[in-house]
C-alpha cells in the first residue's frame, strides 16, 4: 500500500525526479560493494587500499622551516609524503587547541613539533587526528597529577578529552633520538590504542588485529624467556598491555634496527599495526 502511494505520487507530481532516484539507488550499490572490497582488501593485506584522500592544506612558511630544520623524519620523506606530512600537520594544528599552562606560550614551535609527532606516529592510519583529543595541554615541566599523586612527563586524559605534556620532556624526548625515551610518541599511542575502543574503521580493526598477534608474540614462553633474558624493553612496558604498546611506539620509532634484530616478529606486527612503511622503516 504504502509503496503503491509513493510510485504514484512521484509519478504524479515528479515524474523528471525518477532519473535522479536510479541515480542515488545506483551510487549507493557501487558505494556499498566498494566499502565491501575496501575491508577484504584491508584485512587480507594487512593495510588500507589507500590512506589519503586530498591534499589542500599546507603549512605557513614560517612552520614549515620549523619541520625542515628540526624535524629529521620529514626531511626522509618522499615529494608526495611531504606534501601529504604537511598537509595532515596543518590539519592537526587547526583541529586541536593548544594552551599552555604555568605561563608557557605556546609558540610555533610547539605546535608544529608537536602536530609533527602526533602526525608522524599516525602517518600510515587514513584516521590520522586522533579522535579522542581535543586539547593539548603543555606545562613547561614535569607537572602534579592527581591521577596518582605523583609528577608526570606526559598524560592522556580522556575523560577531558586532553593530552597533557611536559614541554621539557617532549623536547627531550625527540632530541635525543636513541634512547628509546620520547614522551611525545608514548602519549599519543595511548590515545591510538583507546580510539581502538568501539571504533569501526579500518585502522581500528588492522590495530586490534595486530595487537592480537603482539600479545600472543609475548605469551610465547620462548619470547618471555627472551624478553626477560635481554631486558631489551625497559620494565615499564610490563606495567599493563597499553604501556607495552606505547614503550613498544618508542623504540619502534627511536631504534629501529635494533629493535628488528632482537625481536622480528614483535618489529613486524608493530610496523603492520601502524602501516608504517615510509622513511627507511
Ligand atoms: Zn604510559
Amino acid at each position: 500500500m504504502i509503496n503503491l502511494y509513493i510510485t504514484l505520487k512521484v509519478e504524479t507530481y515528479a515524474p523528471e525526479l525518477a532519473p535522479y532516484a536510479y541515480g542515488v539507488v545506483m551510487f549507493g550499490i557501487v558505494f556499498y560493494f566498494f566499502r565491501v572490497f575496501e575491508s577484504w582488501y584491508a584485512s587480507y593485506f594487512n593495510r588500507p587500499l589507500f590512506r589519503h584522500y586530498f591534499v589542500y592544506k599546507k603549512v605557513s612558511a614560517s612552520k614549515e622551516t620549523i619541520l625542515k630544520n628540526q624535524f629529521d623524519f620529514y626531511n626522509k620523506l618522499s615529494e608526495k609524503h611531504k606534501k601529504q606530512f604537511n598537509h595532515r600537520v596543518a590539519q592537526f594544528i587547526s583541529e586541536k587547541k593548544f594552551i599552555g599552562r604555568d605561563n608557557l606560550i605556546i609558540t610555533e614551535r610547539i605546535e608544529v613539533l608537536i602536530a609533527a609527532i602526533a602526525c608522524m606516529l599516525s602517518f600510515g592510519r587514513r584516521n590520522y587526528t586522533y579522535t579522542l583529543i581535543d586539547v593539548i595541554l603543555i606545562y613547561p615541566s614535569k607537572f602534579y597529577s592527581t591521577t596518582n599523586n605523583n609528577y608526570h612527563k606526559g598524560e592522556f586524559n580522556p575523560r577531558q578529552r586532553a593530552l597533557v605534556l611536559s614541554w621539557e620532556d617532549f623536547e627531550e624526548g625527540f632530541q635525543i633520538s636513541n634512547d628509546n625515551l620520547n614522551v611525545g610518541i608514548h602519549e599519543f599511542m595511548h590515545a591510538m590504542q583507546l580510539e581502538t575502543k568501539g571504533g569501526d574503521d579500518l585502522d581500528s580493526a588492522r590495530f586490534v588485529k595486530q595487537f592480537q598477534n603482539i600479545m600472543k608474540t609475548v605469551a610465547n614462553p620462548e619470547v618471555r624467556r627472551q624478553l626477560d633474558e635481554t631486558k631489551f624493553f625497559r620494565a615499564y612496558a610490563f606495567r599493563n598491555q597499553y604501556e607495552f604498546m606505547a614503550v613498544l611506539a618508542e623504540y619502534f620509532f627511536e631504534s629501529p634496527e635494533d629493535f628488528k634484530d632482537a625481536f622480528p616478529k614483535l618489529y613486524d606486527y608493530t610496523k603492520k599495526l601502524l602501516n608504517f612503511n615510509f622513511a627507511g622503516y
